[in-house]
C-alpha cells in the first residue's frame, strides 16, 4: 500500500460517500435482487411472502416491502430445529445457499438456550471482512498497528471472524481471547505490544484497577492508544467511557456488528454522539415500535425496535428480523464529518427489566454507578428473584463503594445514589453497598460481564 491511499479516512471511498440517492437507489436494486433469492432459496422465507399473499416481483415500493413479516430469533431457532427433525440437519429451511457453499458456522455468545446460527459463503466473509476493515480504518488504524484481541474468541462474532476481519485490513491480530483466563491476555499485552485493545468495557476497567499490582505499571503506560468496546454496552456510557480515555490515554470506540449486517462505529471523539452506520449498502435499517409493531419514520431523533435486512447476501441472509435491540437514530450530519447516520443502542432487548411499568436498561443503571465514581468503583450487581423483563419491586442493587469510602459517609452517598437512580431512570431502588473488590470482574467464558443476577429466595 503506498503512502497516499493510507493517508484517506474512508477505506472504500467509493461507497462511503454515496449521496443518499445513489445510495437509496442501490439499496433498492439490491433488496429487489434479494427478496427474489430468499423466496427462491429458503422455505421459510418463501412461506412469509405466502403469508400477505405476495410474490417479490409484487413488492413495488418499500412500503410494499414493508408487509412482510418479521422474523424473529425463536423463529430461526424453530426453523432450525424442524430443519433437523425433516432434513437431518439445521440447513434445510432459513438457510439460503446450499450446504456445499457454506464455509462458515458462527453464533451469539453467552446467551441462553439453543444458539442461533450465522451461515456463511465466501461472498459473503468477503462483506464481512470488507465491514471491519471501514470500522477500523475510520478509527485511523492502518497496517503496522498491532491488535489485541481480548474478547470471547470461540464462535462468537465477534471472536474469530473479527479476527479475520482485522487480518484482511492488514493490520496484525493476536487473537488472545478471554477464555484463556485475564492472566494470559495480561501476559501477551505486555509481551507483543498492542497500540490496539478490543475488549469489554468491564474487562477494560478491570485492567485499570489492577494494572498497577498485577503489572507493576499504570494501565495508560501499556502503549494502548484504541480502545474498541464490543459485547457490552459501556462503549456508549459516557461515565464508563471516560475512565477508559483516562484509564488507558488511549481514543475510545463503541463499534458493533450485529448479525454480521449491520455495522456501526462512533466518531472517537470525547462527546459520544452514537455510532455511524457503515453498511448501509449490505443492510436495510428499520425502525418499529415495539408495541404495535408498525414502522417508525427514520427521521432525526426517532426512537424504536431495530429491524434488519441482509441485502447482497448468499449464506443466511436476514429477511426484516427483529432482535429486540431499542436504537434511537440521528440523520443530520455529524459533526466529526464522516459520512452516514447514526445510531445509539438504547438497549438490547434480552436485557430489558420492567419495574412498576417503568422499562429500564442495566446499562442505564450502570451509567448512574459509573457517574458516582471514584466514590463507588463502578461494579454492581442487579439481584433479581426470577428471570426479567418483569421485577417484582423494589429493585435491588448491590453496589461496591471506592476504595477510602469510610462508614460514615456510606449513608450518604447510598441515599445520593437512590435519589438520583429515582430521579434519572423513575424506579426507586433498593441498594446494599459492599467494599471495593467484592463483586468478581471475572467475566467468565463468554468474556461479558453480567449486570444481572438471578437469586434464588432473594426475599
Ligand atoms: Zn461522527
Amino acid at each position: 500500500m503506498n503512502k497516499s491511499s493510507q493517508g484517506r479516512r474512508l477505506w472504500n471511498e467509493k461507497i462511503e460517500t454515496m449521496s443518499e440517492e445513489e445510495l437509496r437507489a442501490l439499496q433498492w436494486k439490491r433488496l429487489k435482487r434479494q427478496l427474489r433469492y430468499d423466496y427462491d432459496h429458503s422455505i421459510t422465507y418463501h412461506e412469509k411472502f405466502k403469508e400477505v399473499g405476495l410474490t417479490p416481483r409484487e413488492i413495488r415500493s418499500f412500503a410494499d416491502f414493508q408487509k412482510l413479516p418479521l422474523t424473529t430469533k425463536d423463529e430461526h431457532r424453530r426453523a432450525q430445529q424442524k430443519s433437523i427433525e425433516r432434513f437431518g440437519h439445521p440447513y434445510g429451511l432459513i438457510t439460503c445457499a446450499p450446504i456445499e457453499k457454506i464455509v462458515r458456522i458462527s453464533s451469539t455468545s453467552g446467551t441462553t438456550g439453543v444458539p442461533t446460527l450465522y451461515t456463511l459463503t465466501t461472498h459473503d466473509v468477503k462483506v464481512l471482512n470488507e465491514m471491519h476493515c471501514r470500522k477500523y480504518w475510520r478509527a485511523g488504524l492502518r497496517p503496522g498497528h498491532i491488535v489485541l484481541q481480548a474478547l470471547s474468541l470461540s464462535m462468537f462474532t465477534g471472536g474469530l471472524p473479527l479476527s479475520d476481519g482485522i487480518q484482511a485490513m492488514g493490520l496484525c491480530c493476536v487473537p488472545v481471547g478471554i477464555e484463556s483466563g485475564t492472566k494470559r491476555v495480561i501476559d501477551f499485552i505486555e509481551l507483543t505490544k498492542p497500540q490496539v485493545l478490543i475488549a469489554t468495557p468491564s474487562f477494560g476497567e478491570y485492567l485499570i484497577e489492577k494494572a498497577p499490582s498485577l503489572l507493576g505499571k499504570e494501565a495508560k503506560d501499556l502503549g494502548v492508544r484504541w480502545f474498541f468496546c464490543a459485547g457490552e454496552p459501556g462503549g456508549g456510557i459516557p461515565s464508563v467511557r471516560k475512565r477508559l480515555h483516562e484509564g488507558f490515554n488511549a481514543r475510545v470506540f463503541d463499534h458493533t456488528g450485529g448479525g454480521h449486517a449491520f455495522h456501526g462505529i462512533c466518531c472517537g471523539d470525547e462527546e459520544y454522539r452514537g455510532m455511524h452506520f457503515i453498511s448501509p449498502d449490505h443492510c436495510i435499517l428499520e425502525l418499529i415500535d415495539p408495541e404495535t409493531k408498525k414502522p417508525v419514520e427514520m427521521v432525526e431523533g426517532a426512537i424504536g425496535e431495530m429491524v434488519f435486512t441482509f441485502i447482497g447476501w448468499e449464506g443466511g441472509p436476514f429477511l426484516r428480523y427483529v432482535l429486540g435491540d431499542m436504537l434511537q437514530i440521528f440523520t443530520k450530519p455529524c459533526e466529526c464529518g464522516f459520512p452516514g447516520i447514526r445510531f445509539k443502542i438504547m438497549g438490547r432487548g434480552d436485557d430489558m427489566l420492567i419495574v412498576k411499568g417503568v422499562n429500564i436498561y442495566p446499562a442505564a443503571i450502570k451509567d448512574v454507578i459509573s457517574h458516582f465514581h471514584p466514590r463507588t468503583t463502578g461494579a454492581l450487581k442487579i439481584l433479581l428473584d426470577r428471570p426479567g423483563p418483569l421485577v417484582k419491586p423494589p429493585l435491588r442493587l448491590k453496589v461496591e463503594y471506592g476504595e477510602g469510602v469510610k462508614e460514615v459517609e456510606r449513608e450518604t452517598l447510598k441515599e445520593e445514589l437512590r435519589k438520583y437512580i429515582r430521579e434519572d431512570l423513575r424506579v426507586n431502588p433498593e441498594i446494599e453497598l459492599v467494599p471495593p473488590d467484592s463483586i468478581p470482574r471475572e467475566t467468565g467464558s463468554t468474556g461479558k460481564l453480567k449486570l444481572i443476577e438471578v437469586v434464588k429466595g432473594v426475599r
